[in-house]
């Protein structure tokens, strides 16, 4: 059963492309069918490998959106304007089309609705993908751990599964703080600016509650909300990553 599992995630797949979701103006969630698929943990992440005509491939990680309960694999992408993969995922792709998928990748950058420690999700842009994997999986598993998200957006046009995010809000134990860097004053009720060190010390869960903290979105945001958080009193070994590439902050 292991060996099978393990072949099934370093062998490419057929993925048949069954829905598709508009979650922003550019920004949108792929359903896929895959026959042989091993199953996934909340957090990890696939492969998708696309292939033109002349036979010129390219290939690119995208985290899973679904929780391990869901059948099908959720991809959620954001269209960079300049970008090779993402602007054909999110504008070209149709149903039924199929691309190449291999996973379910990743190890660490994992959570299981059996661990008991409280858990702090920080998300930056479309790094809050993983993270509807894992409120998904503690609603799903009927969870009660305190999980609190923060998620730093540009402006409301560009926040993804905001509606979701409302109707989970407040449910057992999960508490969701959203913030918008470039919203203009009056036009959001809610939390304005960037996950800074006030943010964190406001709004996150204190160092003494020991929770395990998942940091995810561009890499210059995860590198300093990390940092911060060891400066606040977070131990290293309680925080996990995932690098989406890029330079920018949400
Ligand atoms: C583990 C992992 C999980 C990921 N999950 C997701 C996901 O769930 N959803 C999602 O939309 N993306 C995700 N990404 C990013 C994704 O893999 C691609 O990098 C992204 O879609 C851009 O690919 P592209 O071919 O369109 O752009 P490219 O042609 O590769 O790059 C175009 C330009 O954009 C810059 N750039 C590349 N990546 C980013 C980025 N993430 N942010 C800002 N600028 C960037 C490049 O430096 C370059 O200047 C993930 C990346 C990793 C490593």
């Amino acid at each position: 059963m292991a060996g099978t599992a393990l072949r099934g995630r370093l062998t490419w797949q057929q993925a048949t492309v069954t829905g598709l979701v508009a979650e922003t103006s550019n920004t949108r969630s792929i359903v896929f069918d895959l026959p042989d698929w091993p199953g996934h943990r909340a957090g990890q992440h696939v492969d998708v490998r696309l292939t033109a005509e002349d036979g010129y491939q390219a290939e690119r990680s995208y985290s899973i959106a679904s929780a391990p309960e869901d059948p099908h694999v959720v991809l959620t992408v954001e269209r960079l304007d300049d970008g090779e993969v993402s602007p054909y995922l999110v504008d070209e792709l149709r149903i039924g089309d199929e691309v190449e998928l291999r996973g379910p990748v990743g190890g660490h950058f994992v959570w299981e609705s059996t661990c008991d420690s409280p858990v702090l999700l920080v998300a930056g842009g479309s790094g809050v993908v993983p993270f509807r994997s894992m409120l998904r999986h503690h609603a799903a598993a009927g969870s009660t751990v305190p999980m609190r998200l923060l998620y730093s957006a540009r402006s409301r046009e560009t926040l993804i599964y905001a509606d979701e995010f409302t109707r989970l809000g407040g449910r057992g134990g999960i508490d969701i703080r959203v913030t918008l860097t470039r919203e203009n004053p009056g036009t959001w009720p809610g939390e304005r600016g960037r996950i800074d060190r006030d943010f964190l010390t406001r709004t996150g869960l204190p160092p003494a509650e020991e929770p395990l903290v998942y940091v995810c979105g561009p890499t210059a945001f995860v590198e300093t909300v990390a940092n911060t958080l060891v400066d606040l009193g977070h131990g290293p070994g309680r925080i996990r990553t995932e690098r989406f590439g890029g330079t920018g902050t949400p």
